[in-house]
């Protein structure tokens, strides 16, 4: 069969991507999500254009931000590509030094600092870090040829500027059961069968992050398999609108204000996260896009190394953490609060604990290592004590933001009823703090607060703080796999004059 004639579920990814228009700009992207006929489930119903949609359209605004960022601060968010020679948006770029990785966090940081929010797009850059050194790695145990066919995939990619999303985390079933004893077998997405062509695979992917504005997933295992678990252990790169896939989207806090009038309420009326189920219901992958298939041995490797560059990216949190601070210092101000020695003191703790998670997401890029591939990796110990920060700091940062913000933050009234023809004086009257400070700009913060610790914006600024990248014991798991505490105990022993 020539390249004419294939069925589009055969096409490969160089030819389908070389058909699509380069993304460059924000805009850009926002078109290349358009028309593209995604089954998508809200409210009980299928959106016919989810781009339009008042509720999806700010995780697609958090994702064009990548775009723009890439334009007005290349520095920051391009790198050279030795892929393809040329420069490439750094959310597609395999990093090769330390370097690689630390200017990535600081990216990821100004990213937070512009959208308050999770924008979605690094889950797929470290999914691609860690598919280049696995596909290697296996290659050479097994003979396989699974890193030329990712090379082919992430040039063409690279290319074409698209979105990817991670799609590891399996529904699981009952979590006291490994794939094959669950009672259903689609607990965990796995091979159904395998043809002349490719393989066809079921199950789904939770809480995906971006899972709709992806233009292709990786679908890859959750956990280490065994050999009963061999058509568990697939990885896979499928195009987002792939027959057979359908989208069903979560629900946020407080998600329904984006069908509101008005914007004061809805805190960051740009600016949102996205997680979907992405069900696969017998979804085709060729042969060309499949890279492992049954190598069950290599999938515990596979999330360790994606959990220590993920877990790094999490100083996503610190650029939502600076927002949190600065908002928290301005309602003090607005309050007439900010010469108050607590408050100065709650800033500085605020400060204190964002930057104790920089500290550690960081120090695990600047102490990065060379993999066989040539991919550059995280120093996981101290991605996993980032990623364990912000399980807990981001909490307690928004404590403090309530606290300074004070019990308004919960009983502000409607934006509707500050414009209602009587309540709207009497509300602007009460509700106003110091007297040359707007009662609006002092309604916005209280929102933004609300927003970020209540509403939208608190799953990406705590939940997925908490469970994203692995629930808070799946870091204690690691941390304590490499304490290396008998090295530990004979640093004691040794100095305490104990000889054996
Ligand atoms: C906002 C958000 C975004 C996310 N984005 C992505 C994404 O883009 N791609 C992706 O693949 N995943 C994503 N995740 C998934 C994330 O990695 C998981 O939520 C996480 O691994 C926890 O899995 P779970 O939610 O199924 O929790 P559960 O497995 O139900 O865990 C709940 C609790 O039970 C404990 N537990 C579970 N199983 C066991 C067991 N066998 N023994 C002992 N204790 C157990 C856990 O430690 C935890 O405390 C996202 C999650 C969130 C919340
Ligand atoms: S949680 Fe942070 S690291 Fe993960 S995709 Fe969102 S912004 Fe990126």
């Amino acid at each position: 069969m020539n390249a004419e004639t294939k069925h589009p579920r055969e096409e490969s990814a160089k030819a389908r991507l070389d058909r699509m228009p380069s993304i460059r700009t924000g805009d850009d992207y926002v078109d290349s999500l358009r028309n593209r006929g995604v089954t998508v489930y809200l409210f009980g119903e299928t959106v016919a254009e989810p781009v339009d949609n008042p509720m999806i359209r700010p995780s697609i605004n958090a994702l064009k931000a990548t775009y723009d960022l890439a334009i007005s601060d290349p520095d920051l968010a391009t790198a050279h590509s030795p892929i393809i020679d040329a420069p490439v948006n750094r959310f597609l770029h395999i990093p090769t030094s330390s370097e690689d990785l630390v200017t990535k966090n600081r990216m990821q940081r100004r990213m937070g600092q512009i959208t308050g929010t999770c924008f979605q797009r690094c889950a797929g850059l470290d999914t691609v870090s860690v598919l280049h050194s696995i596909t290697y790695d296996i290659d050479q145990k097994h003979g396989t040829a699974y890193h030329r066919r990712f090379l082919d995939f992430l040039a063409a990619a690279q290319r074409a500027n698209i979105i990817i999303g991670a799609g590891m985390t399996d529904p699981k079933g009952d979590r006291s059961k490994r794939p094959h004893e669950q009672a259903d077998p689609d607990m965990f997405l796995h091979v159904t069968r395998r043809t002349e062509r490719g393989i066809y695979v079921t199950g789904a992917k939770a809480h995906m992050t971006g899972g709709l504005n992806s233009h292709w997933i990786a679908v890859m295992p959750t956990m280490n398999l065994g050999e009963e678990d061999s058509d568990y252990a697939v990885v896979g790169l499928v195009p987002g609108d792939a027959e057979g896939i359908s989208y069903i989207y979560g629900r946020q806090s407080c998600d329904a204000r984006a069908f509101e009038a008005g914007e004061i309420d809805k805190g960051n009326a740009r600016f949102g996260g996205q997680e979907t189920l992405t069900v696969f219901d017998d979804v085709f992958i060729p042969w060309e896009h499949v890279l492992m298939d049954g190598e069950y041995e290599f999938a515990q490797e596979m999330v360790s190394r994606f959990t220590a560059y993920h877990r790094a990216s999490y100083v996503c949190k610190t650029g939502l953490g600076d927002v949190m601070v600065g908002a928290a210092a301005a309602i003090a101000e607005m309050n007439g609060a900010e010469k108050a020695s607590h408050i100065k003191d709650k800033l500085v703790e605020m400060v204190h604990l964002n930057e104790t998670i920089f500290s550690s997401g960081i120090a695990s890029s600047h102490e990065a290592k060379p993999l066989p591939s040539g991919a550059w990796m995280n120093d996981s110990m101290l991605s996993n004590v980032c990623k364990h920060n912000v399980t807990r700091f981001p909490y307690e940062i928004s404590r403090m933001a309530q606290d300074i913000a004070g019990g308004i933050v919960v009983t502000l009234p409607s934006e509707a009823d500050f414009e209602h023809e009587i309540a709207g004086p009497i509300l602007k009257k009460y509700m106003k703090g110091k007297d040359d400070i707007p009662v609006e700009h002092r309604q916005r913060m209280l929102r933004l607060i609300e927003n970020m610790t209540l509403g939208r914006n608190a799953v990406g600024y705590l939940t997925e703080s908490l469970h994203g990248a692995g629930s808070p014991q799946a870091q204690r798991i690691q941390i304590a796999r490499q304490m290396d505490a008998e090295g530990k105990k004979k640093l004691a022993r040794d100095l305490a004059g104990i000889r054996d």
